[in-house]
């Protein structure tokens, strides 16, 4: 019985995690697509996708779920263990993340034909998308499943996204028993529409998230007042709310801000302003809540239902679905807010918004998610004066403007709770799912002040889950950083960067000697205890 940790190993993204159960079966805790910059290479899956016989998967987000339709290209046929709400969700965001896919490869062999004449090949297709979703079994909150002799699963509500779930893995081999518990992503408290997450009450092994590992939410306003100021000021001046948002989850978040804000009378001055979704994905991803089961919505929302209202609906929303439509917005001056994606503004119809928008003063930008380094988001959030959109440099003179307040991760208080919730505790704790400070400062924390075992182990480290001990602990592979951009700053930027990553993996390293030290003579660990003292007081 053995567990290999494979992706979003010291990274947030790339969740996949291999579990043997039996001598040879093998199943898989998500199976997600690295997204933006990482830092470290991930390993192959060791064995043959076709020799996988399940997939539990935690939630739809496409870094935890991205690479199930290259699994099924490359040979899995197994069965994929989600709640109905993942399944519902992942059909539309697989399609469209497959749509990406052959869109960009297509692009790509357009270029390529005007020189080397070499076709790409999309990462997966539409077809494999679609076979995929033919894999799933929906599951129900709270239910034991009997998957398989010696493996049934028990999904419990994570609070994260709509369906997100706490997989618990329950494993039997030659008459002995272990318990693993694998988080996915861990929600924050009280955020709209769905609810906190639900305590789990044992475990012999907990594999947590570390996104926020290291950091405390800042207490803020609450969103609705704030963004309903936000309306006021820019509705004030005649202008527009621009607002780049992630298609699903954080947009049908703030369709449950607005409609508290028409609802509750709380800008009277502007009562009937229009709200337009402008993004298919999350048109259909709104079409996904407002189908989903009650048990996935937290109390306001039922009541709200419960009332016949819908909690994401209200009078003078629209969504918009053809690119005509879409252009049409911004030949009409009235103030309105227009919600596209994406949420970074890499890509999709938010670019044109920016281009038609972001040069009048009137108007304000609002960003409601975080923006990574590089992305044309944060690039307009740290102060540019211009940009170049889809191939025009525009002028940065509307307000820019940030929702604070709605992140859908717990911090490390909020991770802390949910793992003092649990009776039995776990005897070790791996973490995984945050960049490479938040998971080793996590596991270091959970070793301090909780007392328990803990580790965040690199792309490649297998644990036997019998013996309760390390099979094998890896070194970190640093990734190759492409020199396309070639910029001075960027290659001192990238030796800073090189330079701190050796630091975390000297850290790393030591921490992993230390690991195989337990049970060694105790003059032995005194020594190398005395000489960290000392290198820490110089
Ligand atoms: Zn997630």
């Amino acid at each position: 019985m053995k567990i290999t940790f494979i992706g979003a190993a010291h990274q947030v993204t790339g969740s996949c995690t291999l579990v043997e159960w039996m001598d040879n079966r093998y199943f898989l805790v998500d199976c997600g697509m690295e997204q933006g910059e990482n830092d470290f290479v991930m390993e192959e899956l060791p064995v043959a996708p076709g020799q996988i016989e399940y997939v539990f998967l935690t939630h739809a987000h496409i870094d935890h779920s991205g690479m199930l339709p290259l699994l099924y290209k490359r040979g899995f046929r197994g069965t994929i263990y989600a709640t109905a709400e993942t399944e519902n969700l992942c059909s539309i965001m697989l399609a469209d993340s497959a749509h990406i896919q052959e869109t960009d490869a297509a692009y790509e062999t357009k270029k390529n034909l005007r020189h080397s004449g070499a076709v790409v090949e999309p990462l997966y297709t539409s077809e494999d998308a679609a076979e995929t979703m033919d894999l799933f079994k929906p599951c129900e909150y709270g239910e034991i499943y009997m998957v398989d002799e010696g493996l049934s699963a028990r999904f419990s509500d994570a609070g994260h996204l709509l369906g997100s779930s706490f997989v618990e893995l329950f494993l039997e081999d030659r008459g002995e028993r272990r318990k693993l518990v694998c988080s996915g992503d861990v929600g924050n408290l009280d955020q709209p529409i769905i609810n906190n997450p639900q305590p789990v009450k044992e475990a012999d092994y907990l594999l947590i998230e570390s996104t926020y590992g290291t950091r405390i939410h800042e207490t803020v306003n609450p969103p609705i007042p704030a963004l309903t100021e936000i309306l006021r000021e820019t509705f004030g001046r005649g202008g527009s709310v621009i607002i780049p948002s992630f298609a699903v989850g954080r947009t049908q978040e703030l369709l449950y801000f607005f409609r508290e804000i028409k609802q509750k009378h709380l800008l009277q001055e502007y009562e009937s302003f229009p709200v337009y979704v402008d993004s298919p994905l999350a048109n259909e991803a709104t079409a996904v809540f407002l189908q989903c089961s009650q048990v996935c919505l937290d109390p306001p929302t039922r009541e709200i239902m419960a009332e016949g209202q819908n909690p994401i609906w209200f009078d003078g929303l629209y969504t918009t679905v053809s690119s005509d439509e879409s252009k049409a917005l911004n030949t009409d001056k009235t103030p309105k807010v227009i919600i596209s994606s994406g949420g970074m503004c890499e890509g999709g119809r938010i670019r044109h918004h920016l281009k038609h928008n972001l040069w009048d003063s009137r108007n304000t930008i609002l960003f409601v998610g975080y923006q990574a380094n590089g992305t044309l988001g944060r690039i307009i959030y740290d102060g540019a004066e211009s940009v170049k959109i889809l191939g025009e440099e525009i002028d940065v003179k509307a307000q820019i403007a940030l929702l604070q307040g709605i992140s859908g991760h717990a911090d490390r208080d909020g991770l802390i709770g949910w793992l003092s919730s649990f009776e039995k505790k776990p005897s070790y704790v791996f973490v995984n799912h945050g960049d490479d400070l938040s998971c080793s400062g996590f596991a270091s924390y959970v070793q301090e002040n909780m007392g328990l075992q803990s580790l965040a182990p690199y792309s490649g480290s297998e644990f036997d889950l019998l013996k309760g001990e390390w099979i094998r602990l890896t070194e970190p592979v640093i990734k190759k950083k492409s020199s396309a951009s070639g910029s001075s700053t960027s290659a001192a930027k990238d030796k800073k960067n090189k330079a701190y990553i050796d630091l975390r993996a000297a850290v790393s390293a030591l921490e992993r000697y230390t690991e195989q030290l337990k049970g060694h003579a105790n003059s032995e660990i005194k020594q190398l205890t005395k000489r960290i003292q000392d290198l820490m007081k110089k």
